[in-house]
């Protein structure tokens, strides 16, 4: 079993670092502990260590974990693709969502929000990667999506998410981030404003936070190799 506790030190040391180097204020950076496939039991750990914010991509397994973890205070973010029958549980469940990739989840996601929660924190995904992709918005469409979205009272737009193709290479994946900032730069300029650039993982987080981002989304190297899917 991976060292839990020593690699999120080891995480941490790397976002610093990256912070540094990119001349970025200490602490810009947020770290997303990524725990799908992972057990509630490494959650735990992570916890303990002081890690407050996990990420998860299949909804039935985010929800046993949280049903095994009530007693802690988690911050939930939902980075997987959505179906849009699952937006009803997504909403009532996460504090977070980072793959907005269409009006339809918007708009349910929005009716579903409970009254007695803050709205839903909510990043576009946008696909940066053109035909290597199939996720997310395309840059074109980004614009009306970000719109729309914005207009929703139980959501809060934050920020725009994006996973580059994995056979992009280093190079390629900081240009790809570097465009998604700039997205957002042209968001803000037209009356958008966010806070959230969601991009950077386990082999590519000094680059994304080169480019600016706000929270990095680390599973690996925090909680090992996972068995199986995605
Ligand atoms: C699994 C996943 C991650 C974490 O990837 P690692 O390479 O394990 O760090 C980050 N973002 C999304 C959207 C993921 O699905």
């Amino acid at each position: 079993m991976p060292n839990i506790i020593e690699n999120l030190r080891i995480v941490l040391a790397r976002i610093a670092q990256a912070e540094r180097s990119a001349g970025r204020t200490p602490g810009a950076v947020q770290l997303l502990a990524v725990s799908k496939g992972h057990q509630a039991a490494d959650i735990r750990a992570a916890f303990a260590a002081g890690q407050r914010r996990f990420g998860e991509s299949y909804l039935q397994e985010a929800m046993d974990k949280m049903a095994a973890l009530t007693d802690l205070a988690l911050e939930w973010h939902f980075i997987g693709p959505v179906q849009s029958n699952k937006t009803k549980n997504i909403a009532e469940h996460f504090d977070w969502i980072h793959s907005i990739d269409r009006d339809k989840v918007a708009l349910r996601l929005n009716q579903h929000r409970p009254a007695h929660l803050p709205p839903l924190a909510a990043c576009i995904q946008v696909n940066i990667s053109g035909e290597a992709s199939k996720s997310g918005v395309e840059p074109g469409h980004l614009h009306d999506l970000a719109k729309l979205v914005n207009a929703q009272p139980r959501l809060q737009l934050r920020g725009l998410m994006a996973i580059p193709a994995a056979g992009d290479g280093l190079d390629g994946r900081q240009r790809a981030f570097r465009h998604l900032r700039q997205l957002a730069e042209r968001l803000g300029r037209q009356g958008v404003a966010l806070d959230t650039l969601s991009m950077g993982m386990s082999d590519d987080l000094e680059a994304a936070v080169a480019e600016g981002a706000t929270l990095v989304r680390v599973g690996t190297a925090i909680f090992g190799a996972r068995d199986r899917k995605g």
